[in-house]
């Protein structure tokens, strides 16, 4: 059952319940609020690290990006678009500062990574193949799938046979031999098994990187233990054991130190870990309607905003809170909370399966605020304009200084890609 008082001191402050309520009439709903000191709260938590790369499909406004990278954590890009952001955001091209990640080149990208020398973390023997003939030296890293993996839902698990993410484990000694060959630079051994993974495999997964590395036979500069950190959604939740992730990490890195001879650093790609807690979704409730014996709570985001829940039924804390930013409390009822879109799976509250869930939610009045906790994470950077609902507003809240930081999009703007349509061929 949820609990009302863990709304106020984990998702909601009373100060931050008036800051959402003023943004509410000042911009419409729905919006993305962020809290710029969680996200630094995360980073200052896993300093235990070498190097922190942030994997910002996360969440890439670019204005965000600006506060991690002045926080002196290193950035990670997984399409030509997420280039763009990371240099928007001042990172430089042609360092370490920038890593480009994937299992395939477009030919556009291919192109990009070449011209401003991105380094590249391959997940396919064809991107090597591919790049040692553009770009002879270019530094590169090696994803490898060690054969298992682990995530929250099948579709955030990486590794394994079912994968097709990073390059098969049991072909690493004939493409060390083939790297040698080839002019390119190896940086790293990369392993990213999933998102929002448990720790009983950790062991499991630093053994396969030092096998890994065994097995090609070459010199690394570098290890990066991939993301997947996860973060206590439910309140019940523990943080992850950070300290205790590190340490297993060091083990793997010394154990290849002491067999070669230029040092080991280790990085950490966190996504979800850094951002999440610091976002909230926030809309209005627009019809509370009475079905059978129970009820659905219809607001103004749909999943074109916030997909988790109808994707992989995941779960965000959620609460009501009136004009005034008080919290919605009163008898509790069995509520399902539901978008406009006019689709049946437009269900903010629903399980893996798409059961819908009703929970024990006291109820809401028509123009009170339905707030998503824990969304900053693959909330936005997920959105869609299906049902043709433009993109919604972003503002990150810094101490005092708050900033509208991507404006809402315009129906027009919607359209515009439309509007000169012309022949191509007769
Ligand atoms: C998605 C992704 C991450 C981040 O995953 P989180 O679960 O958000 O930490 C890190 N590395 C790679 C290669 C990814 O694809």
């Amino acid at each position: 059952m949820l609990d009302v008082s863990d709304f106020i001191t984990s998702a909601v402050s009373p100060n931050k319940g008036l800051l959402m309520t003023t943004l509410a009439i000042k911009l419409g709903t729905p919006f993305w609020l962020y809290d710029a000191s969680i996200v630094r709260r995360q980073i200052k938590r896993l300093q235990g690290f070498d190097i922190i790369r942030y994997a910002q499909k996360a969440n890439g406004n670019i204005n965000l990006l600006k506060i991690i990278r002045r926080n002196g954590v290193k950035i990670d890009a997984v399409s030509n678009g997420e280039i763009a952001r990371a240099l928007a955001a001042g990172y430089r091209a042609g360092s370490n500062d920038l890593v480009f990640v994937s299992d395939v080149f477009d030919q556009t990208t291919l192109k990009q990574v070449v011209e401003l020398c991105i380094p590249v973390n391959c997940g396919s023997t064809d991107m090597i193949d591919q790049l040692a003939m553009l770009s002879p030296g270019h530094q590169i890293w090696l994803r490898i799938n060690p054969g298992f993996g682990h995530g929250h839902s099948k579709k955030t698990n990486t590794g394994g046979p079912l994968s097709k993410h990073g390059i098969w484990h049991e072909q690493l000694s004939e493409l060390g031999r083939k790297i040698k060959s080839s002019k390119l630079n190896l940086v790293g051994l990369h392993m990213h098994i999933g998102s929002d993974v448990d720790y009983k495999h950790l062991g499991k997964v630093c053994n396969a990187m030092i096998e890994a590395y065994m097995k090609l036979g070459m010199q690394i500069r570098a290890v990066s233990a991939g993301g997947g950190l996860s973060i206590p959604y439910h309140s019940d939740c523990k943080n992850v054991a950070i300290d205790y992730y590190a340490q297993q990490w060091n083990v793997a890195r010394l154990k290849i130190q002491d067999s070669q001879t230029i040092p080991v650093q280790i990085e950490i790609e966190p996504g979800r870990f850094l951002v999440a807690e610091a976002g909230y979704l926030i809309a209005e409730v627009r019809a509370v309607k009475k079905v059978a014996e129970r009820y659905f709570v219809i607001v103004d985001a749909g999943f074109n905003d916030l997909v988790r829940p109808a994707m992989y039924g995941s779960y965000h804390h959620i609460c009501f809170i009136d004009p005034a930013a008080n919290l919605v409390i009163g008898a509790l009822h069995q509520v399902a909370v539901a978008g406009p879109l006019c689709e049946a799976g437009d269900v903010f509250t629903q399980n893996k399966d798409g059961t819908i869930e009703f929970k024990n939610l006291p109820l809401p009045k028509i123009g009170d605020f339905c707030i998503f906790a824990d969304a900053g994470a693959y909330g936005s950077t997920m959105s869609s304009n299906y049902n043709s609902r433009p993109l919604i507003p972003e503002v990150i809240v810094d101490g005092s200084d708050i900033r509208l930081v991507r404006r809402r999009q315009t129906i027009k703007e919607m359209l515009s890609l439309e509007n000169d349509d012309h022949l191509l061929e007769n």
